[in-house]
C-alpha cells in the first residue's frame, strides 16, 4: 500500500471486543498473564515495557519510515538520548552535524561529555569533512538534514556511503521532512529519529519522540535503553499522534506550498535581506534538496534588513504568525532561535555554523497562503 494509506490504516485494526475503529488509550499498568508457562502469552506485561496504544503508533512509524521496528518515546530528545546511550560509551567519540537541534547539542556537550563521550560537530554538508573525522573510536554518526535552523543539508547517502564502509551506525533527525518527504533508510541510513511533536502531532497537543532502526539488531538495543530508563510514550499521547500521523501526508504538502507562497513573496520584498527555503532556486543546495527527497518541507528563515533589531520588531508585532519555539503544527509560527530554541549553543559556536542573530525561523502552518502573506507584509511595512 501507499504512504497515505498506510499513514491512516498501519498498525490499527478495530478493537476485537467492542469494533472501536480508534485504538483505544490502554490506561493500565497491568496485564494479566494466563499462567506462569505462558507468561507474555499476550505480548503486554507492565506498561514500562510496551504499552498497546503505543505499539500501534510504533508499527505505524515503522512502516512509514520503512524500518524493521521503531520505538516511542516521552519526547524527541529522550529518542536522541536512546540512541547515544544505545551505542556510546565512555571513551568513544561521536560526529555529529554542526548545525543540529540545541537540544541535541546541549545533550552532547553538557551530559554526554561529562561520562568521556568525545563529539565533533562537523558541517556534515561535506562528506570529505566527515571521513577526514573519522577516528578509531567512531561509534555514531548523527545527522539533521534540513538542519535546525539554517536548512542546511546533509547529502544522506554520502554520509551512509562512509559510515557503511567504517561499520559506524549513520543515525538521521528526520523531523523537518517527515517520511513522506524524506526516507533516510532507503539511502542506507541505519536510525531515523523524529520529534513526533513536531509534524507527527501536528496540532500543537504532545511532546513525544521515536526511533526507527533498518535492522533488528539496533532495534533491540533501543528497544533496551527504553525499558531500562523508562522513557516510553504515554498512552494518551500516543493516541494522538495517532490521529495526528493520519493525515500528515495532506498537510505537509499543503504547508509546503505555503511555505513556497511565502519564500517567494520574502525573496521579492525590499526590506528582505536574504531567505532561504530549499525550494528556492536560491537555496545553495537546491539540487540536492530535489535529489533526496520529494518535497521542501515548510520550514523557511529569513532576515530583514537591519539586522537583529528590525527582526525583533517584526517578530514583536506580526499578527496571525504566534511567536513560539514549537513548528510542524497546523498554526504558523514565528521563531528566534538565539533567543530560543538554540540559546543553549554558545556565541561563538552559533556564528560559526551560520545561526546569525538576526536569523528569522517561520514553521508556516496550514493556514491560507495569502493570510500569512499579507500578515507579513503589514509587519515589515513597520519595520
Ligand atoms: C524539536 C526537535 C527535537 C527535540 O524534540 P522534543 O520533542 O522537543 O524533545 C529534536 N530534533 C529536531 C530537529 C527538533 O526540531
Amino acid at each position: 500500500m501507499r504512504f497515505t494509506t498506510r499513514q491512516i490504516h498501519e498498525g490499527v485494526e478495530p478493537d476485537p471486543v467492542t469494533g472501536s475503529i480508534l485504538t483505544p488509550i490502554y490506561q493500565t499498568t497491568t496485564y494479566v498473564q494466563d499462567s506462569v508457562d505462558e507468561y507474555l502469552a499476550k505480548g503486554y506485561s507492565y506498561s514500562r515495557t510496551a504499552n498497546p496504544t503505543v505499539s500501534a503508533l510504533e508499527k505505524k512509524l515503522a512502516s512509514l519510515e520503512g524500518g524493521v521496528d521503531c520505538s516511542c518515546f516521552g519526547t524527541g530528545m529522550s529518542a536522541i538520548n536512546a540512541i547515544m546511550m544505545a551505542l556510546l560509551n565512555a571513551g568513544d567519540h561521536c560526529i555529529i552535524s554542526d548545525v543540529v537541534y540545541g537540544g541535541t547539542y546541549r545533550l552532547s556537550t553538557m551530559v554526554y561529555s561529562r561520562f568521556g563521550v568525545e563529539f565533533s560537530f562537523v558541517d556534515t554538508s561535506d562528506a570529505a569533512a566527515v571521513e577526514a573525522a573519522v577516528q578509531d573510536n567512531t561509534k555514531l554518526i548523527i545527522t539533521e538534514t534540513p538542519a535546525n535552523p539554517t536548512l542546511k543539508l546533509t547529502d544522506l547517502a554520502a554520509i551512509s556511503k562512509i559510515a557503511r564502509a567504517k561499520g559506524i551506525p549513520h543515525a538521521v533527525d528526520n523531523t523537518f521532512l517527515t517520511p513522506f518527504y524524506q526516507r533516510p533508510l532507503e539511502l542506507d541510513a541505519d536510525i531515523v529519529v523524529h520529534s513526533t511533536t513536531k509534524y507527527f502531532d501536528g496540532h500543537n497537543s504532545t511532546v513525544g519522540g521515536a526511533v526507527i532502526c533498518a535492522t533488528e539488531e539496533l532495534a533491540e538495543k533501543i528497544r533496551f535503553i527504553q525499558n531500562s530508563t523508562g522513557s516510553i510514550m504515554s498512552p494518551q499521547v500516543a493516541f494522538l499522534t495517532l490521529q495526528g500521523v493520519k493525515t500528515l501526508s495532506v498537510r505537509i504538502q499543503r504547508q509546503s506550498e505555503n511555505a513556497m507562497a511565502v519564500a517567494e513573496f520574502l525573496e521579492g520584498h525590499d526590506k528582505v535581506e536574504q531567505v532561504r527555503y530549499p525550494g528556492l532556486k536560491s537555496f545553495p543546495q537546491y539540487e540536492l534538496a530535489c535529489k533526496q527527497a520529494s518535497g521542501f518541507g515548510a520550514m523557511v528563515w529569513f532576515e530583514v534588513k537591519g539586522g537583529l533589531t528590525a527582526g525583533k520588531k517584526l517578530m514583536d508585532t506580526v499578527e496571525l504568525w504566534s511567536l513560539a519555539e514549537n513548528l510542524g503544527s497546523v498554526e504558523s509560527l514565528i521563531t528566534h532561535p538565539v533567543t530560543m530554541t538554540h540559546a543553549a549553543i554558545d556565541e561563538a559556536e552559533r556564528k560559526r555554523v551560520g545561526i546569525i542573530d538576526g536569523l528569522v525561523r517561520l514553521s508556516v502552518g496550514l493556514e491560507d497562503a495569502e493570510d500569512l502573506i499579507e500578515a507579513l507584509d503589514v509587519a515589515l511595512a513597520k519595520v
